[in-house]
Order: C-alpha cells, then structure tokens, then sequence
C-alpha cells in the first residue's frame, strides 16, 4: 500500500483504463478519471469509488483535444491540491495498411496516441516536479517491441512513445520521477473484440475461431484479464518500482518472440 496519492488515469470508462484505475484505487489512490462518454465515465468512477472507498472524479474528455487535457489536470489540483501518478490511455488507433491509410488517419493517430500523451505529461509535470514524487505511465502496445500485422498506425506511433518515455526518463530522474510504458499483448476488453470481428470478416472465419486463434498464439493460451494489467501499472505507481525508469513492460502471457 503506497502512501495516500493523488492519481490521473485517461480513457478510464472501460477495458485496461478502467482497470488500471480500480488497481489504483485498491492500492489507495484517489483519482481523476476521464473518457468521451458521460454516462460511462461517471458510471465507472462511481463504481470504483464503491468498492474502494477512494474518491474518484470523472470528468468528460477527448484525449486527442488539448484544451480537454489541460481541464483534467487543472480538475486533480483543483479539486485534490497535487498530483503524483499520471496515466496516459486512450483509444488506440485504427488498423490498417499502408495502401489503406490516407493523410487524415496518420494526422488522427499522431494526434490522438503521440500527441495526446505530450500534452498530458506537458500539464502535468510541473505538478509533480512540486510534489517531488512522480510516475508518469503510458499504455502502449506490444508493437513497441514486435510490429502487428494490419496495425501500421500502431506500429509507428506506439514506438514513438518507448522513444519519448526512455528520453523524458533521463530528462526527469533528478527531480523524482520515473517514466516507463506498458504494452500489453491481448486483453479481454471491447477494443479486443472488435479485432476478432475484423479478422474474422477478412479472413472468413467465425469471431469464436478468431479468438480460439489469438488465444492458441499466447503461450498462456488466454487472453489477459484487464485486471492483470491494471496491477502491473499499479506497481510501477508504487514506492516499490522506484528504481524502474525507462523501461517498456510487456505483460503478454509471454506471446512475444523478442528478448
Ligand atoms: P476499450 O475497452 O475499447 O476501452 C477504451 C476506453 O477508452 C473507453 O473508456 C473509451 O471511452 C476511452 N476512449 C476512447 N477514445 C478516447 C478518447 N479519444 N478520449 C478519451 N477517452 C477515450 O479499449 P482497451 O482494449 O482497454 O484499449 C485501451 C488502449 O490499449 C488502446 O489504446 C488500445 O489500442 C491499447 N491496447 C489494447 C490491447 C488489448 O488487448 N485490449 C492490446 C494492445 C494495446 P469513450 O469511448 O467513452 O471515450
């Protein structure tokens, strides 16, 4: 259990965001919780609030909007006075190939994955350099490491983000705080769900045998729980990861072929 901490975590409402919240919320963070969406939002952060006993405030927020970014931090030291732990989330960009991508969606995704996490670190880092004590966190992708067939926005953009944690991590270390990513392999959520439906709609298969085929790919021969990465992101939060900077933390079931 960390000392109480004030907690920021962006798409929030569902799958690995709202899971990451609760995990931050267990180990007695109070929060900030963001999505698009009111009712999610506001449904997912009363939620939390229940079963940990934190407080949780969600606000409605598009991350690819900065002025949205610049409102969520100014709501965790309005209402809470400091911020510690920052978590940057959101929605991932769209698939697709090369000849399949036009200017709009490359313009899109470098908006709403890169950009997104440079404006809400931007906001918040003066905070925790005044509080002394940091943790800024992306959500990336197991594309950091291995590029996903179909996923070349993914490919480009979630790499960028390894390049910007590793330099702000030497950048940020003297003042207290770390800086590391998380990529995930493949989690039970919506997002996922989605992609099964893809496959399966381009390959002809039923979405039962697009899953059963993801699953067979892991060696945990599972997807993950949403649960097991809000943990992993909850501990790099902690006073227990305060020689971890830097760093990109797969959690996969151990799918990834690369050291
Ligand atoms: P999900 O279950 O679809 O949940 C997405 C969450 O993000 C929702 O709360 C959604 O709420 C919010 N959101 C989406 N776009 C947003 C925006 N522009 N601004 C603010 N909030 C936004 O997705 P997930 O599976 O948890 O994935 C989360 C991230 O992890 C994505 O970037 C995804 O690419 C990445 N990832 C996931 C997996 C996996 O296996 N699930 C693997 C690798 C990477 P609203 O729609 O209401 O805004």
């Amino acid at each position: 259990m960390s000392p109480r901490r004030i907690a920021l975590v962006t798409a929030a409402s569902k799958g690995l965001g709202r899971a990451t919240a609760a995990a931050l919320a267990r180990d007695g963070h109070d929060l900030v919780v963001c999505a698009r969406t009111r009712e999610s939002i506001e449904l997912s952060a009363r939620e939390i609030a229940e079963e940990t006993g934190r407080f949780v405030v969600p606000v409605v927020a598009d991350v690819s909007v900065a002025e949205d970014l610049d409102r969520v931090v100014a709501t965790a030291i309005d209402r809470f006075g400091a911020l510690h732990v920052v978590v940057s989330n959101g929605g991932g960009p769209r698939p697709g190939t090369f000849a399949t991508l036009d200017e709009a969606a490359w313009r899109d995704a470098i908006d709403g994955t890169l950009l997104s996490t440079v404006r809400l670190f931007r906001a918040a880092i003066p905070h925790l350099t005044r509080a002394g004590f940091g943790r800024l966190i992306v959500i990336t992708s197991s594309s950091v490491r291995e590029p996903i067939a179909g996923l070349l926005l993914s490919n480009v953009t979630r790499p960028a983000l390894a390049g910007l944690c590793k330099t702000l991590s030497k950048e940020l270390g003297a003042v207290g705080i770390t800086v590391n990513n998380v990529a995930p392999g493949s989690f039970d959520t919506e997002r996922i769900a989605h992609v099964h439906q893809h496959v399966a709609a381009t390959e002809g298969i039923t979405i039962a045998e697009a899953r059963r085929r993801a699953e067979r790919s892991i060696p945990a021969q599972r997807l993950g729980d949403p649960r097991e990465l809000g943990e992993v992101v909850a501990f790099l939060a902690s006073d227990k990861a305060s020689y971890v900077s830097g760093q990109t933390i797969l959690v996969d079931g151990g799918r990834s072929a690369a050291l």
